[in-house]
């Protein structure tokens, strides 16, 4: 069985990322093979930082790896905040901080077409010491107001086209993850996997 160290300390990726790569292939996390501290993620773009992730673990290790690394890119804003997701309102990651900021932001833009987004992930694996790179992307708008009580992150201020009365937090788990960016680059990488096993 081929193992694979997925370069995230969250359990609940770990567990969608397992469902999705199937009982062929063993996932562990960079705790496993001792690395404890903060991967750095110090990139311009989601392509860098994902990669620079997946690189720090076979620069230390040497072993098969991925990483992901995903943005919210809201096109009234020029695509931000992108790379800045995460600490778009602050380095404490404040995720209820970060909705209000985009809410403000977009506060001018009354109509749907003006508050269009997307999540968009990029999943870096390295196989054999060589670097590949699968992306996802959901589509959707960002809703006037925070909605629901599911998910994390920026999940009550997002509407997936898939469900147009709905924000991500509103719907399961289940149904999130068969749509979700995550589960778009990550079954894109299954796929592949399929291909070299
Ligand atoms: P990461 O690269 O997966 O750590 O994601 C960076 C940031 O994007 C997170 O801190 C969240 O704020 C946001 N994010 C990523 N995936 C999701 C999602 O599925 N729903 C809502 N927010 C997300």
């Amino acid at each position: 069985m081929r193992q694979i160290v997925f370069a995230t300390g969250n359990m609940g990726k770990l567990r969608e990322a397992s469902e999705i790569l199937g009982e062929c292939i063993k996932l562990i996390t960079p705790a496993d093979i001792g690395i404890y501290e903060d991967i750095p993620e110090t990139g311009n773009t989601l392509e860098e930082n994902s990669l620079q992730k997946a690189r720090y673990i076979f620069e230390h290790k040497g072993c098969d790896c991925f990483s992901d690394d995903t943005g919210l890119e809201v096109d009234a804003l020029g695509g931000a905040p992108g790379v800045y997701t995460a600490r778009f309102a602050g380095p404490e990651k404040d995720f209820n901080k970060n909705m209000d900021k985009v809410l403000s932001e977009l506060a001018s833009q009354a109509s749907p077409v003006s508050r269009r987004s997307r999540f968009r992930c990029v999943v870096t694996l390295i196989l054999d010491g060589e670097a590949r790179q699968f992306e996802g992307i959901l589509n959707g708008t960002i809703a006037n107001a925070k909605s629901g009580n599911g998910g994390f992150g920026y999940d009550p201020i997002f509407i997936p086209d898939e469900y147009p009365d709905c924000t991500l937090a509103d719907i399961t788990e289940e149904q999130k993850n068969a749509i979700s960016h995550r589960g778009k680059a990550l079954r894109a990488m299954a796929a592949y996997l399929a291909t070299v096993r």
